[in-house]
């Protein structure tokens, strides 16, 4: 039994914390209170912590952690030095009686990881700044090339691959998805359920790759209507990797 809640930080982030009968790891911890408190209101064991990539809404935390627990921390190679395990793509984690496969996913930032895991037919996966509820991460140190490559390695893992991404950005993502597929039912449904969940503060994830296939235009720029559409806009676009590129570029000015 593996279960997995979100501790909401920031305005918008999300700690993920998974837990089994072994113990719990932490992803992304941006800042570390509420996540001590929980660990010792419920006695949970933490053993270790995973970092997706360097920016401090996810790493802020680690120090006040290992400072009162003596656990590893796993993470890509870049300048956060609390990280003391080193990992890459292909590489894989055993935790809790999981095993974790690293997918590195370049883009967001250069040293951008993901954590996936099969869990025994139940997949899941943590994406930080990557891949989003309904969008994408805002390319800051890659190439908008490297973004939708990653994105691809992402499409690729099975349908029922529950995903925990690092924000709650899945209402806005939507509305812009509605834009770009004016008349996309699943989409305009999907944006319902989303407004409802928010309106009562429900965190919208996870989403699984099934529902991101169907709704994210990110993944999507290889379909016909999503094609015409941005066609209509920018003149431009001749593949898919363009038509990825004019939709980040249009989301940024949104
Ligand atoms: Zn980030």
């Amino acid at each position: 039994m593996i279960n997995i809640e979100p501790i909401e930080a920031f305005n918008d982030n999300y700690i993920w914390l998974v837990t089994t009968n072994e113990g719990s790891i932490v992803i992304d911890p941006g800042e570390s209170n509420n996540l001590l408190k929980i660990l010792n209101q419920r006695n949970l064991d933490l053993r270790a912590i995973l970092i997706t990539h360097h920016h401090f809404d996810h790493t802020g935390g680690i120090d006040e952690i290992v400072s009162q627990k003596s656990i590893d921390v796993y993470g890509p190679k870049n300048n956060i030095d609390t990280i003391n395990i080193r990992v890459k793509h292909g590489t894989i984690i055993e935790l809790l009686g999981i095993q974790f496969e690293v997918i590195e996913i370049p883009g967001h930032t250069l040293d951008h990881i993901a954590y996936f895991s099969e869990n025994q037919g139940d997949p899941v996966l943590f994406c930080g700044d990557t891949l989003f509820a309904g969008g994408c991460g805002r390319v800051f140190e890659g190439t908008l090339e490297q973004m939708h490559d990653s994105l691809s390695l992402l499409k690729k893992l099975p349908l029922n691959t529950k995903i925990y991404c690092g924000h709650e950005y899945t209402q806005s993502n939507l509305k812009f998805a509605k834009s770009v597929e004016p008349l996309n039912e699943n989409i305009i449904s999907r944006y319902n359920r989303v407004c409802k969940l928010r309106e009562k503060g429900i965190p919208t994830l996870p989403s699984t790759i099934e529902l991101e296939l169907a709704t994210n235009p990110f993944l999507r720029a290889d379909i016909k209507e999503v094609q015409v559409e941005i066609s209509k806009r920018f003149n431009t676009p001749k593949n898919d990797k363009d038509i990825f590129t004019a939709i980040r570029q249009w989301k940024d000015n949104y």
